[in-house]
């Protein structure tokens, strides 16, 4: 057993030390790695960086250490057990590292615990230490590890021993501790602890865990609807509460969020806030990770490799259905209504269709190339580049109308999601040989889960629509394909609005140039990103009124643009152009009765006759 033990030692500092312990290292000389990148943030981010101090020791004797690249290092031989320790820097307030100060510690197995290269399939005991003083007397730890058995063992919630079967579970259960507010609840008979870091005035935690429970059973049943078993013995959300924070990464059991303080509920208050709805998607999405992406993977995940990228195309399956169906699940649960839902659709739709880089690239080229393209976005992301958790969404969206329709409310996509369960997800941590899903092996999954109800017109529907739409750039025809839910597709042309073609931000109050949009006026006139606008037609122009001065000018005139780059005062002509319509979706009246399908759907009637 691999031996690791991790103290939050100087908190004001923002170091943990951390030791492993081998009793049994390379007699060549055992090699170390710490992971590049952590599974579900797609970029690789040198988490070796942060080590700034480390040493090794045997037998009570110093042992050479000769690192040998950016993450890796390779000990001396020696006789007997082998411990090396080193010191992490910990100041990276997100959902992907480590962060520690004298409130609270937070880390992921990835950016503190050292591979031990050869013998990562070892079971991993994992000591928790306290922080030395009065101070951390009270300190709690929220951690989907389980608590090892007998002597040092760990209560719930408590310091002490932890233990992960291999190190890719070691580094699966990220740790809180602190003094946070705990809450608890059970859905399908297993216990879900909620977790919130840092001071929330008033904070209703009965409506949210009230909120999470029927999310999480109804997320259960999706996938095992006969047994209602959860794939996990206990599950974790743990949120760390900031200003304006948003983003969240998902575990096999537990998943790191972070949240605005205004997103969460209020005690007395029970509206439903776009914070509160857009919080309680992004819980939904990393649940829905639990099965999609944590046990159902991309072959090129089976197994994870920590030391460099990771390619697949399919990550508008992974991220792109994850993201169709966590909304979903809220209207479904009856969370919010299915106006609400609608509008969600739209807005993703509508951000989808803005950007001209969905004509340049598909979703599987956007998947391979997440590392160095949709997670390094620049100023130039919205002409070369496609979501592919906003168009995977869409994907989903539109395969999940097709089938519907032509089955006639028989399956849907989620018979597909729980065939991909069955095959892939269901046995991944209990077999010897886990197995991820091919990259062109989705189409087959498909045509399976459908059975007799996979017509060869349908069959050949399928095949187009991937080869168009995933492999291809070409938009979702989805104001076809919904029709037959109860929901039309309407251009908004009531007002004719003309824009620059820009997204601009408030630099210390003045209007500044953040992305230029291909085919737009203010490309056509030689302005750029970084650009700070002065005037239009010599009427000086802020973040605030840059609607309002458009709106005294008609698609075809000319403006004469006033801006600075580097300092240096220029002048344009930009002739202006009308503003893309934006796309409405509504509640069609239904012609043919498709309510059975739009409840099956959504759970619950939209339309009303
Ligand atoms: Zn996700």
């Amino acid at each position: 057993m691999i031996h690791y033990v991790i103290q939050a030692t100087h908190p004001e500092a923002h170091l943990f030390t951390v030791s492993v312990t081998i009793p049994a290292p390379d007699p060549q000389g055992q090699v170390f790695a710490l992971p590049v990148w952590i599974p579900g943030s797609y970029m690789v981010r040198e988490f070796a960086r942060h080590i700034v101090r480390i040493e090794a020791h045997a037998n009570g004797k110093k042992i050479a250490l000769q690192k040998y690249d950016k993450h890796r290092w390779q000990a001396a031989p020696c006789k007997g057990s082998l411990t090396v320790e080193y010191d992490v820097y910990a100041w990276d307030l997100s959902v992907r590292a480590a962060h520690l100060d004298t409130t609270h510690g937070f880390f992921n197995g990835t950016s503190v615990f050292l591979q031990v290269v050869g013998q990562t399939a070892e079971p991993c005991a994992i000591e928790i230490v306290r922080p030395k003083g009065a101070h951390y007397k009270n300190w709690r730890v929220a951690t989907s590890l389980p608590e090892a058995k007998g002597k040092g063992g760990a209560k719930r919630y408590g310091f002490g021993r932890y233990q992960a079967e291999n190190y890719d579970a070691l580094v699966d259960h990220p740790v809180e501790m602190g003094n946070f507010t705990l809450g608890t609840f059970e859905a399908c008979g297993v216990a879900h602890d909620v977790v919130i870091t840092g001071y929330v005035p008033n904070l209703d935690m009965p409506r949210l865990l009230a909120d999470l429970q029927p999310i999480c059973e109804a997320q259960i049943k999706l996938f095992e609807p006969k047994t209602a078993q959860a794939p996990m013995a206990r599950y974790v959300f743990m949120t760390q509460v900031t200003t304006d924070g948003y983003g969240g990464l998902e575990h096999r059991a537990s998943t790191a969020l972070m949240c605005g303080r205004n997103d969460l509920p209020v005690l007395g208050k029970p509206e439903m806030t776009d914070g509160y709805q857009t919080y309680l998607g992004l819980c939904s999405h990393e649940y829905f990770h639990t099965w999609n992406v944590k046990r159902i993977k991309p072959a090129a995940f089976a197994p994870y490799d920590y030391a460099q990228e990771n390619y697949t195309q399919l990550l508008w399956l992974f991220e792109g259905f994850t993201s169709y169906y966590d909304d979903l699940m809220l209207v479904r649960t009856g969370r919010i209504t299915p106006d609400a839902y609608l509008k969600l659709l739209e807005k993703n739709l509508n951000a989808v269709l803005r950007g001209s880089g969905r004509t340049k690239q598909s979703v599987a080229e956007s998947s391979f190339d997440a590392w160095t393209k949709y997670y390094r976005q620049d100023e130039n992301a919205p002409n070369a580049i496609v979501s592919y958790y906003g168009k995977g969404a869409l994907v989903a969206l539109g395969l999940d109308a097709k089938i519907r329709t032509e089955t006639r409310g028989k399956k849907s996509l989620d018979d597909v999601m729980r065939l991909l369960w069955q095959r892939y997800g269901r046995d991944f941590y209990t077999t010897p040989t886990p197995q991820g899903l091919a990259e062109d092996g989705f189409a087959e999954v498909v045509v399976k889960a459908l059975g007799k109800a996979a017509s060869p017109s349908l069959v050949e529907w399928l095949n187009r629509y991937l080869r168009d739409c995933v492999l291809g750039t070409a938009d979702v025809p989805l104001a076809m394909l919904l029709t037959p839910l109860g929901v039309a597709m309407q251009f908004t042309n009531s007002v004719e609005r003309v824009d620059l073609g820009v997204k601009t931000s408030d630099a210390q109050g003045w209007l500044k140039i953040t992305q230029v949009l291909d085919g737009g006026a203010a490309q056509a006139g030689g302005l750029a990103a970084g650009d700070v606008l002065i005037a239009l037609d010599s009427v000086r122009v802020l973040p605030n009124t840059l609607d309002k001065c458009l709106s005294r000018y008609c698609a075809g005139d000319s403006v004469v643009v006033h801006y600075a780059r580097h300092d240096i005062v220029a002048a344009s002509t930009l002739r202006l152009q009308l503003s893309t319509p934006a796309v409405n979706l509504i509640w069609k009246n239904p012609s043919q009765s498709p309510q059975t399908l739009q409840r099956d759907w959504l759970g619950q009637p939209a339309t009303r006759r």
